[in-house]
Parts: C-alpha cells; sequence; structure tokens
C-alpha cells in the first residue's frame, strides 16, 4: 500500500516536472523569437527607391522624420528626364535591393518593364489613374499633377508600409498645403498672362500651359537630343514670324537642363529673347527644390512677359 502511494507520488511529481520543463522552453523560444525580430527591424530600414529626380523630391518630403525608412535615387539627379536612360547594372540591384519602388509612369520609363517584372506588388506608380495627353509623362511639371502623384504616392506607401503609415499622412498633409499654396499663388500672379502664347524647348509642359492658361504655339524638340532638321526648324521660325508680324505676343523658352544652342538659332532669325523654364527633373536633393524651382518659373515668366510688353 505504501510502496503504491509513494509510485503515485514519483508519477505526478514526474508528470509536473516534465510539464514544467515543456512550458519553460516554449516561454524562451517565444521570447527568443521576439527579441529577433525586434533586433532585425531595428537593423533593417524599408527601402524605397525613386526612380528619378521629380519622384525623390517628393519621397523626401513624405518620408521626412521617419527613421525606419531610407530613400534611393535610381537615375542620378542631373539625368534630367529619362527618355532615352539605359538602365545600368548597378541599378538592377539597386532596384532588386528595395522593398519599394516609385515611379512616374505614363511611359516615363519604358526601360522599366524588366524592372516592374522583378518588384511585382511593391512598384508605386505616382500617375496612376491620371488621363494624359496624348501619353504625355510630363504630369508633375504642372503643380496641380505633382499634387496627383504625391497624392497616389501616399496612397501607395501607406499600403506597402502600413506600419509608417499615420507618419506619411502627416507628411502628405504638410507638403500638401505647400503645393496648394504655391498653385493658388501662381495661378493668381499668372492670371493676367492667360492665353499667351509660348514656345518651349522640348514637350515637358503641356500640363503646365493648361493649367495657367498659355497656348504653345511651338515645341523645339520633341524629345531632348532630337535636334529639328533645317526644314523643321524654318517651320518653326515661319510660324513664330507669323504670330509676331499678327502683333501678337510669344515668348520663347529654353530649358537650364540641355543647350540652348537650337533656341539661340530661333532668338537670331525673329528677335525673340531666351527665358529658361525648368520642368524640374534636375536639382538639388532638398525636399524644397521643386517649390523653389516652380517659384523661379514664375519670375521667369512674369518678366518674360512684361518684357514682351515693352
Ligand atoms: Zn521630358
Amino acid at each position: 500500500m505504501e510502496e503504491k502511494k509513494s509510485l503515485k507520488i514519483t508519477l505526478i511529481f514526474t508528470i509536473c516536472f516534465f510539464v514544467f520543463i515543456v512550458s519553460f522552453f516554449s516561454v524562451w523560444k517565444v521570447s527568443l523569437s521576439e527579441k529577433r525580430v525586434s533586433a532585425s527591424a531595428d537593423s533593417e530600414k524599408i527601402k524605397i527607391t525613386a526612380s528619378f529626380y521629380p519622384i525623390y523630391i517628393m519621397l523626401l518630403n513624405l518620408t521626412d522624420g521617419i527613421d525606419d525608412v531610407e530613400v534611393s535615387l535610381l537615375a542620378p539627379a542631373e539625368t534630367g528626364c529619362l527618355h532615352d536612360y539605359q538602365l545600368t547594372t548597378g541599378d538592377m540591384k539597386l532596384i532588386e535591393k528595395c522593398d519599394i519602388l516609385v515611379v512616374n509612369g505614363s511611359g516615363m520609363e519604358d526601360f522599366f518593364d524588366k524592372a516592374f517584372s522583378l518588384k511585382k506588388n511593391s512598384v508605386v506608380v505616382a500617375s496612376d489613374g491620371f488621363k494624359p495627353f496624348d501619353g504625355n509623362p510630363h504630369v508633375w511639371v504642372s503643380v496641380s499633377g505633382a499634387i496627383y502623384e504625391v497624392q497616389k504616392i501616399t496612397e501607395g506607401l501607406c499600403s506597402l508600409d502600413s506600419k509608417n503609415s499615420e507618419s506619411y499622412k502627416k507628411n502628405y498633409l504638410i507638403y500638401i498645403e505647400k503645393l496648394n499654396a504655391l498653385e493658388q499663388k501662381m495661378k493668381t500672379s499668372l492670371a493676367p498672362f492667360a492665353g499667351k502664347k509660348i514656345i518651349t524647348f522640348h514637350e515637358a509642359f503641356p500640363y503646365f500651359a493648361k493649367e495657367f492658361g498659355f497656348e504653345i504655339s511651338a515645341v523645339i524638340e520633341q524629345e531632348p537630343g532630337t535636334v529639328p532638321s533645317a526644314k523643321e526648324l524654318a517651320k518653326i521660325i515661319e510660324s513664330i514670324k507669323s504670330v509676331t508680324n499678327r502683333g501678337e505676343e510669344v515668348a520663347l523658352f529654353a530649358e537650364p537642363q540641355y543647350s540652348s544652342s537650337v533656341a539661340k538659332i530661333i532668338s537670331n532669325e525673329t528677335g525673340l529673347s531666351v527665358y529658361e523654364l525648368d520642368p524640374c527633373v534636375n536639382g538639388q536633393l532638398e525636399k524644397n527644390a521643386y517649390i523653389e524651382g516652380m517659384e523661379k518659373n514664375l519670375s521667369v515668366l512674369m518678366n518674360a512677359f512684361s518684357e514682351e510688353k515693352k
């Protein structure tokens, strides 16, 4: 009887000990894996890559002050538009490494087809849903287009990196307020010049012209680098002369990113001054670069139209 009781106690003790050991190791394992996750979260930042400069500036604003996010730029800042850009091996590596790839879309990154398929569900297309004119990708060149793209990027970032969504939304509100103020200021200041004719260097300004009521009389190079033939140049000069001969004003613009030699030929033939209008495709890697670029465009336009009046 005594022996049976002792056996029972030993059995109960063994079971309790076994349960304790199993529970202890389970708790220890869970705590260890939690520690690992938190350690890797500390060292692993969310890597966001912008295809080119205007998108990068938007991302600088949207990720401002968010510590676990790292923004990089694919095409070097001095590239300008990506019309003839060739992806390098380094670019492909950057694309593979990033967690979120943000592109303009609407044909600006045609060379990206392969990269798109690489990233599948982690690509944010800033112009997604925007209705382009003739497939023109220069959406950000109008301030309302930039606002559209900033909103699309914010939506994309919030869905792909939900942990930081509140911070993205907070930054969005701050940047949008600045962009809205810029749009309003430009619309008010340029209202007296609505209907003015402009000649732009490349096909980057249709949205800008529509926003501020300008009419594009001619475009010098459809894409940067496609220098007009002698026949095309003669046609541009002829169309300018027919406008000025009617006593109408037209302002001639080059772009700071590209050689203004063709614009100078047109200037010599027509007597028009050459001004610079910036499509904001390169410049300083600063949060306010786009706003400063547009402010400069505003003063250049006001100056150009005031000069034309003289
Ligand atoms: Zn362009």
